[in-house]
This record gives C-alpha cells, sequence and structure tokens, in this order.
C-alpha cells in the first residue's frame, strides 16, 4: 500500500481494516504485509484517497 504526503493521519483507514494491518502514529502509516489480504477497504474509506495499491 502506497500512502501519498497529503495523508493527515486521521486513523480511518486503521479503523476499517479488518486485520488490523495498519498502524496510525505522529506523522506515518506502518502497513503489515503479511497480515493484509488486499481487500481495499482502506482504499475506500480514506476521505482524500490518499492510499493505492
Ligand atoms: S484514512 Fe487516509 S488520510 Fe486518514 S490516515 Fe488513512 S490514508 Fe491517511
Ligand atoms: S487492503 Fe484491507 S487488509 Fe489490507 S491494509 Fe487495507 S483494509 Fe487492511
Amino acid at each position: 500500500m502506497k500512502v501519498c504526503e497529503w495523508c493527515m493521519y486521521c486513523g480511518e483507514c486503521a479503523g476499517v481494516c479488518p486485520n488490523n494491518a495498519i498502524e496510525v502514529c505522529e506523522s506515518s502509516l506502518r502497513f503489515d504485509k503479511k497480515k493484509c489480504n488486499e481487500c481495499e477497504f482502506c482504499i475506500k474509506v480514506c476521505p482524500i484517497n490518499a492510499l493505492s495499491r
């Protein structure tokens, strides 16, 4: 998953991830590739389209 520079670290994406694969820190997002099943819920929920594959 790629995060664009306009991400505001709101945590919406982490909140919908069914596998807890996203950790939101103060100024970064961490993706655990092993947990991700590529459902793309995080991409769809981001209010500013900051995520892409
Ligand atoms: S939902 Fe979008 S803006 Fe919010 S933390 Fe996730 S990627 Fe960043
Ligand atoms: S694609 Fe699905 S499983 Fe992977 S990080 Fe996004 S919400 Fe979580």
